[in-house]
């Protein structure tokens, strides 16, 4: 506890599951932690209220003018950015003949365009030891079933943008990784969903992970002790994939 005493942490997608977890964990890190939500108000204010120096702000990852104006609202708010998360994603399902290009787009845009803006508006106020970090996913290993190409083709271009940033940063000793976690129960993937016994069939260690597993890999490449880790895509799975 500690580490990020003093540090300010924008989270993109805070309101539920592996984001709501990440500001829990940055926040009791020391963090001054901002998230942003979109459909979900009441589990936002109830994660803001629980805890000192946890603020919300509504913003659709799907809108880039109104995505860069807030991370630029909360850069001046706290004076600066030192974590940026990018957490904001769905799950759109179909296969590629019944998936609707309306569907596509917005994949695209809350999974991929929304993680370009956000750090194209957040870097400029990262100073040395800056950290961003994208929630992509295992699934660019191992795409286990199908409907999903475009989900996964969309975690996939988020590694390689982290990738890309890494070269973009790293002279200004500011670090970018991807974490890509394997099945995590939460609402995009509950653990007693229709999908959970083939998927738990794949999971050597038996069990999903659990959204505080990710915060602590989140915590860790935001704090200090990560200085040497940057461009990697780290992957957290219980095994899925090996
Ligand atoms: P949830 O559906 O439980 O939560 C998604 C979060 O993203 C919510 O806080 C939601 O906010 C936010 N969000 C979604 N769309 C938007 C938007 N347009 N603008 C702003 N925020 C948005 O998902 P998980 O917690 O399971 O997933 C989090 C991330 O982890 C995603 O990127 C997902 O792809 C990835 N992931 C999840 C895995 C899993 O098994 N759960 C496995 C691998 C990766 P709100 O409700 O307020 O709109």
């Amino acid at each position: 506890a500690g580490a990020l005493r003093g540090r300010t942490a924008m989270v993109v997608g805070g309101s539920r599951g592996i984001g709501a977890a990440i500001v829990r964990r940055l926040s009791a890190a020391g963090a001054t932690v901002a998230f942003t939500y979109h459909g979900s108000a009441e589990a936002a204010d109830a994660l803001a209220a629980s805890s000192e120096g946890v603020s919300a702000v509504k913003c659709d990852s799907a809108d880039a003018a109104a995505l860069a104006e807030t991370v630029e609202h909360v850069a001046d708010r706290f004076g600066s950015i030192d974590i940026l998360v990018y957490n904001a994603g769905v799950g759109l399902s179909g296969s590629v003949d019944q998936m609707n290009l309306a569907d596509f787009d917005r994949t695209f845009a809350i999974n991929v365009r929304g993680a370009f803006v956000a750090t194209k508006a957040a870097s400029p106020r990262m100073g040395e030891g800056g950290r961003i970090i994208f929630i992509g996913s295992n699934v660019t290993q191992r795409a286990a079933f199908s409907g999903a190409a475009a989900y996964v083709m969309s975690k996939s271009a988020i590694a390689g943008l982290a990738r890309g940033l890494s070269q973009d940063f790293a002279l200004r000793k500011i670090t970018v990784n991807t974490v890509q976690p394997g099945p995590v129960d939460t609402d995009l993937n509950p653990a007693d969903g229709p999908k959970s016994g083939p998927t738990l069939s794949l999971i050597p260690l038996g069990r999903f992970g659990e959204t505080s597993e990710i915060a602590s890999l989140v915590a860790y490449l935001a704090g200090p002790e990560s200085s040497f880790i940057t461009g990697a895509a780290l992957t957290i799975n219980g095994g899925y994939s090996v």
